[in-house]
């Protein structure tokens, strides 16, 4: 998800981010929540049997998750999440029932009386039941969203990225570890429907005036990437023939907005198109892919992207860009699909990395306006994009205490990975660094080192200093210039140490060629130099030294 159009960024950043460089303190929860406690790191997760029952009136819910795990190195205590004011009620073993203590708000540590012994598989059952979390401004603030459609009938859905699937069901909280498959069984009163990830296997009917959705996800699945959504839903379907074949395209929608979805949804083929050109094959054939309409704005739900932007082009009709290239394709179908494959095909193991995702998605954009109207519209979103950026705050956030960097990972992002594109000037191959990108890390848990590493080596730049001076420094870096005797003096300032980064200019209104600044001044070898200009597709600025 993208965190917030440009005034949710500013509050975001005053309230947030900039607070805690200056003030946050983190503490033992965040701590439990955010890195691999030794209650974690001792088993892999390995299948989740999710069974939740909804009741929408008293806004509660109640039910099960199943834990299948492989026990990696003996130990007696395992830690699982769930958030109040939900509650643990019962954890079993083998059938018998085991005693928990809480430790911090959040985090359950359950007594397993079975010995662990490594290799082996074992489950367990968490029973729970209460009101979970509303969410008060979901994506950004989830949770469970209550509401009503236009009918006055229950609209159900639920957003938990970085609160934390624990947020709504007991689960081993923390992105390192994605169960292999997953079930997810919602029992919803029966006008309704539930759509989760996955492929819809049964359908039941119970006695009780409720009915059962069994949802099967039969790839690995990240915590925030699962979702129940429970709507008066009707559907509608088409399928898309891909690079591995036939992918089933399934649609979600409210009745009322059947014939403007047939419409809007005309470009997920599109998408498609041009995201499986640029990063090869959509990472989950198995699960398809869906398009579910929920009352907020959207999110990255894997194989079941969620959905809400008024069947509009753009941001909820605006353009982020500036140019008018960002009205030409509805801002939610490109951007949470986008995260298919830097998100849920390729994920961060911590929320820290968090610019895996959202600077790829950001960049996936202007590859899309580059695919459907050229590479010039490609090049000019991305850098009117760049009106949005603050650089205020890193990137990269604080490891292990649950904590993402700024909103600066969309577009200052974006505008970095453009960057590179420029210094690896060479299409074909940056075309190959973003498909092997999703084949070499295919359903994997990343840290941001194996990232820079694999685009260094594969575009066969050293970005080292540019990955540094991006995601972990506020600095735009500055070409300074002076003309002396008909030649072209430059350096790099306002930058880290060391920082090395080619740059296009164009030297006395001729066509743009490289130059090789680096934090020493340095003499071009061309006479007659009389002015230079800068190649605008590089984010840095420029300055004529006095
Ligand atoms: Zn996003």
């Amino acid at each position: 998800m993208r965190k917030a159009y440009l005034l949710f960024i500013n509050i975001l950043f005053v309230f947030t981010t900039y607070g805690q460089l200056k003030t946050k303190e983190f503490t033992h929860d965040d701590t439990l929540r955010g890195s691999i406690t030794p209650e974690r790191s001792w088993w892999d997760l390995k299948y989740y049997e999710l069974r939740v029952k909804v009741n929408p009136p008293e806004k509660y819910i109640s039910g099960s998750t199943s834990v299948y795990y492989q026990v990696l190195k003996p130990y007696q205590t395992i830690q699982i999440d769930l958030q109040p004011p939900l509650a643990i009620d019962k954890v079993t073993q083998d059938g018998k029932e085991l005693s928990f203590k809480k430790d911090g708000k959040n985090a359950y540590m359950i007594a397993l009386k079975k010995k662990q012994e490594k290799g082996k598989r074992e489950s367990i059952v968490v029973y729970y039941s209460g009101n979970p979390i509303v969410a008060k401004r979901p994506p950004w603030d989830g949770g469970v969203q209550w509401v009503k459609d236009s009918q006055g009938n229950d609209y159900v859905a639920t957003s938990c990225q970085g609160l934390g699937a624990s947020a709504w069901w007991p689960c081993k909280d923390h992105m390192y570890d994605e169960c292999d498959s997953m079930l997810i069984s919602i029992t919803v009163p029966e006008n309704l429907k539930d759509v989760s990830n996955g492929r819809l296997r049964q359908v039941i009917s119970n006695s009780d005036g409720t009915k059962t959705f069994n949802w099967f996800v039969s790839n690995p699945i990240n915590n925030y990437g699962i979702n129940m959504n429970v709507g008066n839903y009707e559907h509608f379907g088409d399928t898309y023939e891909g690079e591995k074949g036939k992918l089933t395209l399934d649609y979600y929608v409210l009745p009322e907005n059947i014939a403007k979805a047939k419409e809007q949804f005309k470009q997920v083929p599109m998408m498609l198109k041009a995201f499986e050109y640029w990063f090869g094959p959509y990472p989950f054939y198995e699960d398809g892919y869906k398009l579910v309409e929920v009352p907020y704005l959207g999110m990255e739900h894997q194989s079941s992207v969620t959905y809400g932007n008024k069947y509009k082009n753009g941001y909820l009709g605006r353009d982020l860009s500036g140019t008018g290239w960002g009205m030409k394709w509805d801002f939610i179908i490109v951007h949470e699909s986008g995260h298919e494959w830097f998100a849920n095909n390729i994920t961060y193991k911590d929320i820290a990395d968090m610019w895996i995702h959202e600077s790829f998605t950001n960049y996936s954009e202007n590859l899309f306006t580059e695919y459907y109207y050229g590479k010039e519209a490609g090049a000019a979103y991305v850098i009117g994009c760049r009106k949005n950026i603050l650089n205020k705050a890193p990137i990269i956030g604080t490891y292990n205490v649950n904590s993402g960097g700024s909103g600066d990972m969309y577009y200052k992002g974006g505008n970095m990975l453009h960057t590179m594109r420029q210094i690896v000037d060479d299409d074909a191959r940056w075309r190959q660094v973003l498909r092997g990108l999703n084949k070499t890390f295919y359903h994997q848990t990343v840290v941001s080192k194996q990232i820079e590493d694999y685009v260094s080596e594969k575009s066969g730049k050293n970005f080292s200093k540019v990955f540094d001076q991006y995601l972990r420094d506020i600095r735009i870096p500055e070409l300074e210039y002076k003309i002396e005797n008909g030649k072209l003096v430059y350096r790099w300032s306002n930058c880290i140490e060391g920082f090395n980064m080619p740059v296009k200019v164009a030297i006395n209104q001729d066509k743009t060629n490289f130059i090789y600044p680096t934090t020493q001044w340095q003499t071009l070898k061309q006479e007659g130099v009389t002015e230079i200009k800068l190649d605008e597709n590089f984010y840095v600025t420029i300055k004529k030294a006095e």
